[in-house]
């Protein structure tokens, strides 16, 4: 993936740090900004934390990155891919991507409702594979 590029997309300015950034969201799949501060420390000591906040919030804004919020578990954010639905394991933690088709699901809210949908987000929560 070039970072690069996918920053000029969303008329964001490329710095060393976010395509830093992206680049740690996207071998981790799933972050949390803890972790990914933790991570982004080693390769620019000097980062602080509101700084990196201030990065995440700017991608969030332009919808580069999205924000996972399953209950009980702090906020993950990943590179916006297309629409899909969320696995994770209540023991420990890991948050899976899962195919599915959201389209069906908005027609029939919309059908049953006068709101109009902006945003679904869908979180399945049970045991992984590992933890069974
Ligand atoms: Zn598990
Ligand atoms: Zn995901």
């Amino acid at each position: 993936m070039n970072y690069e590029t996918l920053l000029k997309q969303h008329q964001l300015k490329i710095t060393p740090q976010r395509i830093g950034i992206l680049n740690m969201m996207h071998s981790a799949g799933h972050i949390t900004i803890e972790n990914l501060f933790e991570e982004i420390k080693k390769q620019f000591s000097s980062i602080s934390l509101a700084t990196l906040y201030k990065n995440i919030n700017s991608m969030l804004d332009s919808s580069l990155i999205t924000e996972v919020k399953a209950p009980n578990y702090k906020t993950h954010y990943e590179i916006t891919k297309t629409p899909h639905a969320h696995f994770v394991c209540t023991s420990c933690g890991e948050h899976k991507d899962v195919e599915f088709d959201m389209s069906n699901l908005c027609k029939n809210l919309v059908d049953e409702s006068t709101y109009e949908v902006a945003k679904t987000s869908v979180i399945v929560s049970g045991l992984c594979p590992d933890c069974k």
